[in-house]
């Protein structure tokens, strides 16, 4: 998969280079390439922004730089069907069902804003000549789109195949089917007074299965009830606590 992100602080990718995402990155099933947007200006102070049309605070990103950029990022796809990804609190959720989507992509281009974000016609032209989302990865307000890009190259690449050694430990995670995970444990049995659950002491893998079933139920249902469809959902029937 290749991912060319646009950003003013190109050296907030470095950490690209480490762990899963840099191995395969090294190893060619990721094609990470990261462009600096004031290379595309064309003024002796690499100006990326003005002031705002109408008033108010802050600064807009000016158009031209990001048009020269999307201009040659776009026009080089190797696959000549990006999908442009503008990084905003405005945009659509990003979620593990987005990911799973986007892992299915050959070629995606990530903007990262700043300042009041990017002026609106780079979102509008971009649009008239490539698939475009907008995409927010949560309701709040980050200073700039290299930490949401982050977080999307991250949550993406893990499920491009290839890049997670083992793609069974993607199966069972939080998300995936719309609970959170059970919780998880290793040795040693007991640590500080308090004991792995006798259940996943048993062997027994079935009465294991429906705890950890139960688990991310009452979970879900204690932590995140917005994810649950409804009163229509209905605990396990053959699970029990094990406890
Ligand atoms: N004025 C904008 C608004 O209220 O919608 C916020 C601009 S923010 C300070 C600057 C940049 O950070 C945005 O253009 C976007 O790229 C990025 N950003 C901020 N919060 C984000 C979020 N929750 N998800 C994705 N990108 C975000």
């Amino acid at each position: 998969m290749r991912v060319d992100i646009v950003t003013i602080f190109p050296d907030f990718f470095d950490v690209l280079d480490v762990s899963l995402i840099g191995k395969a990155n090294q190893a060619g099933i990721l094609n990470l390439r990261i462009h600096d947007l004031r290379d595309y200006t064309d003024d002796r102070h690499r100006t990326v922004d003005d002031t705002p049309y109408g008033g108010g605070a802050g600064m807009v990103m000016k158009p031209e730089p990001w048009g020269r950029a999307l201009d040659r990022i776009i026009g080089l796809s190797p696959t000549g069907d990006p999908l442009v990804i503008f990084t905003s609190p405005a945009g659509e959720v990003f979620t593990q069902t987005a990911a799973r989507q986007l892992s299915r992509e050959d070629h995606i281009v990530i903007c990262c804003g700043r300042y009041e974000g990017i002026d609106q016609r780079v979102i509008d032209d971009t649009t008239n000549r490539a698939r475009t989302v907008t995409m927010s990865i949560g309701d709040y307000v980050l200073n700039g789109g290299e930490v949401a890009a982050l977080a999307i190259v991250e949550a993406v690449g893990r499920l491009v195949p290839g890049v997670v050694g083992n793609p069974e430990s993607l199966v069972e995670e939080s998300h995936e089917d719309g609970l959170l995970e059970y919780p998880s444990y290793t040795k040693p049995a007991t640590w500080r007074g308090l004991d792995v659950p006798d259940v996943l002491l048993s062997g027994n893998h079935k009465l294991i299965a429906s705890w950890r079933q139960q688990q991310r139920i009452e979970r879900t249902r204690a932590i995140r009830p917005d994810l649950l469809p409804g009163p229509e959902v209905e605990d396990d029937p053959g699970s029990s606590s094990g406890q």
